[in-house]
């Protein structure tokens, strides 16, 4: 007889990691395995993965994470990953015809600046919901198509796909070329509206429509893991990029529902509901997921130097010997008014978009020492969420929305306590930290337990969600402004002239 399905497999192949965790049907996580993603750096600027080394690494972590159930016993895969990675591979033999483009990659840099400067950042925007930026996938396609010997002539021997569509095709022995709609809607390729590709932009990019995949709902039917694989053909019934798994897995379900996630960077989604939002903030329009016949959107922002302000702090001043040590030095910290760092280190993100910005210490006084700095720097990874929170907030006003109540938090950064507090302090939302932080592969494990129907519906997905600790904001309202004054007062002195 047939052991119950009683297990989701979920991968989350992220920038730096590979991992896999094995929930029980109740989302509960039971075992997990994760591998490094070597990082490619074949010129200044330009990032790239080794797409074969990804895919063992899922397999290999996958194994490890699966080895105490029969493979019989799991009822579904789910998917998430690092989004906008660009991967261009042979049909017929599986084999990619040039390492993974990843997201961070800026070699087509003045291929954007000439399509901004030629005026297409307009219609880019009406049909994406994003700015046009060698980030998204779009450039990096057509870098490939004309830099792989022969790409374009053979066209239809080809298949484009960001990470998830490259491990699906894998997975399934080469069946199915497909992605999710929140994948597509980073390639700059998707018309948001009807969540296919886009004609107009196809032309623009000139990239051929044969290359691309199928554009389906992120928890359905992506085809069968083969046998020989796992041990068991093993249905992949939810795939999401990384962000929109992640709020998934936060339960983000409602219009205003906001989540952001500290790891190195920061990225911040507010769900708006099922039409197509616009922002006039400066933020990006995207699809955050299409399940059981919903579609939801969602506006996000990110920050460039969140956690990462953390490991300079580490590694470039020394101040401390690992990033947990944050916390026992900013216990010591005493008050020192004006004090603002603004870790523009690589320019700044939303809503600035100041790519020539530079970072600064404002405000130093004799009192100012390694304490001091170092609460500056958290400091400033929460006046930076206020930013994201503000443009948020106008953007949600103009579409007929109430503001967020509360902000559901993850990543390295909110084990810390003081951190998530100070955060309450200086948005003036209540902070939510869940019980399982690792939201990503929840969300992927979610997509898949819906798609596979063992859930009845998204009501079905969020009780299974639990807090952890909720922070209260306890500062005064004035304070908290006359705080945030000063923020936006030292954040002028770093932007770069004509911003
Ligand atoms: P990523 O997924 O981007 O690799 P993680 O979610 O693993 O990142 O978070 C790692 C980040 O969290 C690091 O940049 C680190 O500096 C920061 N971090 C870890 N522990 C703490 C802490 N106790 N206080 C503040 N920041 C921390």
């Amino acid at each position: 007889m047939d052991a119950e399905p009683s297990f989701l497999l979920a991968i989350d192949q992220g920038t730096t990691s590979t991992r896999a965790i094995l929930f029980d049907t109740s989302l509960r996580p039971l075992a997990s395995h994760a591998l490094e993603v070597l990082q490619i750096y074949p010129a200044d600027g330009w990032v790239e993965h080794d797409p074969e080394e990804i895919w063992q690494a899922v397999i290999a972590c996958c194994r490890v994470a699966a080895k105490g159930v029969s493979p019989a016993e799991i009822a579904a895969i789910g998917l998430a990953n690092q989004r906008e990675t660009t991967v261009l591979w042979e049909r017929s033999t599986g084999k990619a015809l040039h390492n993974a483009i990843v997201w961070q990659d800026r070699r087509t840099t003045d291929v954007c600046r000439i399509l901004k400067e030629n005026g297409h950042e307009p219609l880019v925007t009406a049909r994406t919901g994003l700015v046009i930026d060698p980030y998204f996938s779009a450039t990096k396609l057509r870098w490939l198509l004309d830099h792989v010997p022969d790409a374009r002539r053979r066209a239809d021997e080809l298949a484009f796909g960001t990470i998830d569509s490259w491990l699906i095709f894998r997975l399934t022995g080469g069946h199915v070329h497909a992605t999710d709609v929140t994948n597509a809607s980073r390639t700059m390729l998707l018309d948001l509206r009807t969540l296919d590709w886009c004609d107009e932009l196809l032309a623009l990019f000139d990239v051929p429509r044969v290359v691309l995949p199928e554009v389906r709902d992120s928890a359905g039917d992506f085809g069968n893991a083969t046998e020989d694989l796992l041990g068991a053909r093993i249905p992949i019934c939810g795939v999401a990029g990384d962000q929109q798994a992640a709020m998934f897995g936060q339960a983000c379900f409602a219009p205003g529902d906001v989540k952001a996630t500290y790891g190195t960077g920061c990225f911040a989604l507010v769900n708006t509901g099922t039409a197509v939002p616009a922002s006039r903030n400066r933020l990006l329009a995207t699809a955050a997921y299409r399940a059981r016949g919903t579609t939801a959107y969602a506006i996000e922002g990110s920050i460039f130097v969140a956690g990462s302000v953390v490991q300079w702090l580490r590694d470039g001043l020394g101040m401390i010997g690992s990033a947990s040590e944050i916390e026992e030095l900013v216990r010591r910290a005493r008050g020192c008014e004006g004090l603002y760092f603004v870790p523009a280190f690589t320019g700044l993100g939303a809503p600035y978009w100041d790519p020539e910005a530079r970072g600064a210490i404002v405000g130093l006084t004799r009192d100012a020492g390694a304490p001091e700095i170092a609460r500056a720097a958290l400091d400033a990874v929460c006046f930076q969420t206020r930013d994201l929170l503000a443009a948020m907030n106008a953007d949600m006003k103009l579409a007929g929305f109430g503001q967020p109540e509360i902000l559901k938090v993850e990543g390295g950064m909110v084990r810390n306590d003081a951190f998530c507090q100070r955060l309450a302090d200086l948005t003036g939302l209540p902070v939510a930290r869940p019980t399982l932080t690792e939201t990503t592969a929840l969300g992927a494990a979610s997509l898949a337990g819906l798609g596979a129907g063992l859930f009845r519906d998204f009501a079905d997905v969020a009780s299974t969600w639990s807090l952890d600790r909720r922070f209260e904001p306890k500062l005064a309202c004035q304070t908290r402004d006359a705080l945030y004054e000063g923020w936006r007062d030292a954040v002028k002195r770093v932007r770069s002239r004509g911003n």
